[in-house]
């Protein structure tokens, strides 16, 4: 989501233009997804109207969904074991329904919360051609989140992955083989992309990503920078 001047001067919203598929809404809604795919699903949730509208249809769907089989697939100890939940204490509402819809336009507060503050607080490591990143520390298996900080105008060194790599863009714009990548926009690669990202001019382009396997450079500099992007 960007901010865009209209020609009577006043500011209106641009929504991003990549999106969150179904599986991953529902996934998200279900609890079922890790702690790093949840953050990069949260906060562009923040971003997107489309897809907390279209979060809201799905969990109003699965709501149908269930209420349908229910008298088919309850048992009677099931029958129980709901009745007795209905005791319990509400569960805390999913992430996506907490959050303000106009929430700080730079960093959501969800992710600022792994951060320790905004942008201003993070402490970046060089990788290298400009390009810097700062870990975010979580406990899970086999992924790992970080930001990405490619100076305006400059380019990441052309990759692929042997996963899956998620991409949020926070701020600026890059654009690679696959299209143009602004903020809130979430760009997925797998195994079958190799890409090169150009940031934008004008502004650095820093990302939140998620990746469950290293990156591999392909470049004539990719030796010596995978060093640096192991999972
Ligand atoms: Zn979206």
């Amino acid at each position: 989501m960007t901010a865009a001047l209209t020609s009577g001067g006043a500011m209106r919203t641009v929504e991003p233009s990549h999106h969150l598929s179904d599986d991953m809404l529902l996934d998200y809604a279900a609890g079922s997804l890790d702690e790093a795919t949840s953050l990069i699903v949260a906060t562009h949730l923040t971003y997107c109207p489309s897809c907390r509208k279209r979060a809201a249809e799905l969990d109003a769907l699965g709501g149908t969904l269930l209420r349908d089989v229910a008298p088919v697939s309850l048992s009677k100890g099931s029958l129980e074991s709901v009745l007795a939940r209905l005791d319990q204490p509400a569960e805390p509402a999913p992430v996506h329904a907490a959050l303000p819809a106009n929430d700080n336009p730079l960093v959501p507060a969800v992710l600022r919360r792994y951060l320790g503050g905004d942008l201003d607080a993070v402490t970046w490591k060089n990788l290298g051609m400009g390009v810097q990143t700062s870990e975010i520390a979580m406990n899970v298996e086999g992924k790992r989140a970080f930001l990405l900080r490619v100076p305006a105008g400059k380019a990441v060194p052309h990759h692929t992955h042997d996963g899956n790599e998620f991409v949020l863009i926070l701020r600026g714009a890059y654009n690679d083989e696959i299209g143009r990548f602004a903020r809130g926009d979430l760009a997925i690669s797998d195994g079958s992309i190799k890409h090169k990202p150009v940031a934008e001019p004008g502004e650095d382009c820093i990302c939140l990503v998620v990746v469950d396997a290293p990156i591999r450079l392909t470049g004539p500099i990719g030796a010596i920078l995978n060093l640096f992007v192991k999972v």
